[in-house]
């Protein structure tokens, strides 16, 4: 009887979460039909996979089939359901042939897990999410001939031409949570036959019916740079009944921008000024403006804010917004917050995940056709996860905090994990928390507890 496998499995327990993660992977079709015999199963080699992205940890495999060679069990095996630890090469070679589609269903699972658990409820924002959406490179190479089916290519001015691949990322963010939460992604890919190369707009017309589709009856505000405050966009932003916060700048929105002033000239727009920390904060809004001078256009809401030193009068911040959500007063201030919220997404996602723990710019593997964007998705999920276990796994949060770095809180988790089997996510955590006092006796080979 396996009498320490004890895990309350709650909504957002790693199992339940996996639990996901496996219906997504048992829908993504086998095309190796023809293969006289077939080693690892597909959930095998996606499971493998995600585990690397999981530990953020390369070697994964190599030392886990080591541990299942010499006592036929693994980590891989209990807590990840990989019987089988596939070569890199095969599970290389079988992701590049997959769709990206296949792994979308894995975002919105953990994210309903969490709103069943409550865990949403911190991030709503007047009966909606704050959804910023922004574009990334996650993959660059100027090796000569070395681009798949998908690149961007970049000729420079020697005659070289380097290769990369970039994508769109919603997530949902909150002024006072530290957290975001990765909705899904789109990439931003050449295909075959078209002459001009994808961009972040073409690809964000893409992503938001699909946002849609992903998290049906999740109402979203949609906050995004100056590039993203466009008639067409803001037609397809409230086309799928989404809300919108987009900066607005003198150099693209001229008619809009023009009216603000005009409107200020005759005193009307509306200001609040609150002087906090020795810098004076000017608010201003106005509504119903039409957002083009000309041709077909719709009313919006203007936002601004200016920050200013009080002694020195040197201006230190200044954003202006355009927006569909009603202006109150007594609004503003959080308003402006959940505006300039947008750029947690750059520091507490994108960072993260290229500067300190995933190395997503580290080549995993870049592939023909689809394994670059693919392990991009795996990368993200795994992210996630990790999200959501900051978010509701009380073990997790007290490692965390015990370890201070998350550095020191993932290296001591890949430490463990090389030599110890574990039955259970939650297990690895507790053992972590509370590790038993052993010694190493040489004549028997095994570890002791130490008696008090
Ligand atoms: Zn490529």
């Amino acid at each position: 009887m396996l009498y320490w496998n004890v895990v309350v499995a709650t909504n957002t327990s790693f199992k339940n979460l996996f639990t996901g993660f496996s219906e997504t992977v048992s829908q993504i079709p086998d095309f190796r039909t023809l293969e006289k015999k077939i080693k690892y199963t597909v959930h095998e080699i996606y499971s493998s996979a995600f585990a690397m992205m999981y530990f953020q940890d390369p070697s994964l495999n190599h030392f886990q089939k080591r541990m299942k060679e010499a006592t036929n069990q693994s980590n891989l095996g209990t807590m990840f359901k990989v019987e089988n630890i596939p070569q890199q090469k095969r599970m290389r070679t079988f992701i590049d042939r997959i769709e990206p589609k296949y792994l979308y269903p894995a975002f919105p699972d953990i994210v309903r897990r969490l709103d069943k658990a409550k865990l949403l409820d911190q991030f709503q924002f007047k009966g909606r999410f704050l959804c910023p959406m922004d574009g990334t490179q996650f993959f660059h190479t100027k090796h000569e001939g070395t681009g798949c089916k998908h690149c961007l290519t970049k000729k420079h001015r020697n005659g070289t031409v380097s290769y990369s691949h970039s994508v769109v990322v919603p997530m949902i963010v909150h002024p006072e949570q530290k957290q975001v939460l990765p909705l899904i992604s789109e990439e931003i890919r050449n295909e075959d036959g078209k002459k001009k190369q994808d961009c972040e707009i073409n690809a964000s017309k893409r992503l938001i019916p699909k946002l849609k589709e992903n998290y049906p009856g999740y109402r979203l505000v949609i906050l995004g740079d100056g590039l993203y405050a466009k008639q067409t966009l803001i037609d397809l932003i409230t086309e799928n009944e989404y809300d919108f916060m987009l900066t607005v700048s003198p150099d693209y929105n001229v008619g809009f921008l023009e009216e603000v002033e005009r409107r200020r000239g005759a005193g009307r727009v509306q200001n609040i000024e609150i002087n906090k920390k020795g810098k004076e904060y000017h608010y201003e809004w106005a509504s119903s403006i039409a957002f083009k001078k000309t041709g077909e256009t719709i009313d919006a809401n203007y936002i601004g804010l200016t920050i200013t030193d009080s002694k020195t009068g040197a201006i230190t911040y200044k954003n202006t917004w355009v927006t569909n959500l009603e202006l109150a007063e007594e609004d503003i201030i959080d308003l402006v917050a959940a505006a300039r919220s947008r750029w947690k997404v750059e520091n507490e996602g994108f960072n993260i995940l290229k500067n300190h723990d995933y190395e997503l710019e580290h080549n995993y593997g870049h592939g023909a056709e689809n394994l670059a964007f693919n392990f991009f998705q795996l990368t993200l999920l795994a992210h996630l996860y990790h999200q959501a276990h900051e978010l509701g796994d009380k073990q997790y949060q007290k490692l965390r905090e015990i370890k201070e770095t998350k550095k020191n809180f993932w290296d001591s988790i890949r430490a463990a994990i090389r030599n110890i089997l574990f039955f259970e996510w939650e297990d690895l955590l507790k053992y972590l928390l509370n590790p038993p006092e052993v010694t190493y006796d040489p004549v028997s080979g095994t570890l002791v507890a130490n008696s008090s």
